[in-house]
């Protein structure tokens, strides 16, 4: 097996996530946030994770809740060290007293028996657990993820959630495999959709529960154009950490 320097790759995708934020067209992300870093850790060595994090790295994807679990047991730096733990995995209810306060973002939520659920453990944890609904953009069936037509009645039902403890904070994707060029019309249309939804959820006024802000896209082959196209969190996993166990 070859050594991986996780410091040095860790390095050069931030010089490429820097450099793409600089030529973006600066009207796609008017009003944007940063783009922030995750690396997506999943199946990876916790030697590595430390590798990373010892070079700055704090925000951490992972796929699988009980994994998630073990890592927060053998690894938990404290304080402005700490990680932070975002679950991009598939998501059952059965899974979520691993998740729920224990995460800083659950990105794929997609119907609204996972709202209500997560809206009834935040509460009780005495917490308000963030989310992002993944979106099937593309309308294959077969996919985890709500269809675009059936998004606003889902964002609607965060707004109404009983306990008020779940936000919603954006929308995320994984979009049909493709060459980083065909992938480029899937964030587009994220990113439109997410225009025309602020409309109807402008994330104005007290404490509002859906506040779209966040587009959750691009991966290790195409987080460049995920950025073009106004990507504000890229999950990067191989290109960072190598592959996989
Ligand atoms: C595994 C995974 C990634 C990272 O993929 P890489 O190709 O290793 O960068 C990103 N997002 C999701 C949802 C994943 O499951």
């Amino acid at each position: 097996m070859p050594t991986i320097d996780v410091p040095a790759r860790l390095a050069d995708i931030r010089a490429r996530l820097d450099a793409a934020v600089a030529r973006r067209n600066p009207s796609i992300a008017a009003d944007a946030p940063e783009v922030r870093l995750i690396g997506v850790s999943k199946r990876q060595p916790l030697a590595k994770l430390e590798a990373a994090h010892a070079a700055g790295l704090r925000d951490f994807g992972e796929n699988y809740a009980q994994e998630l679990r073990d890592k927060q047991r053998d690894w938990a730096p404290a304080g402005d060290d700490a990680p932070r733990w975002h679950y991009i995995g598939a998501l059952q209810s059965n899974k979520l007293k691993y998740l729920v306060g224990k995460t800083t973002l659950i990105h794929t939520v997609d119907r609204p028996e996972l709202l209500t659920a997560i809206d009834r453990r935040a509460h009780a944890a005495g917490v308000v657990q963030d989310v992002l609904i993944e979106v099937a953009i593309a309308g294959e069936a077969q996919k985890a993820g709500v269809a675009p037509a059936a998004l606003p009645d889902l964002l609607a039902a965060c707004e109404r959630a009983e306990h008020g403890s779940v936000r919603c904070l954006g929308l995320m994707i994984i979009p049909p495999a493709g060459t980083p060029e065909d992938t480029r019309c899937w964030f587009q249309a994220l990113r439109e959709l997410r225009d025309d939804l602020r409309g109807r959820f402008p994330g104005t006024g007290e404490a509002p529960r859906v506040l779209l802000r966040e587009l959750s896209m691009g991966m290790s082959s195409d987080f460049e154009v995920a950025i073009a196209e106004g990507a504000t969190l890229v999950r990067v996993g191989t290109a960072i950490f190598g592959p996989r166990n």
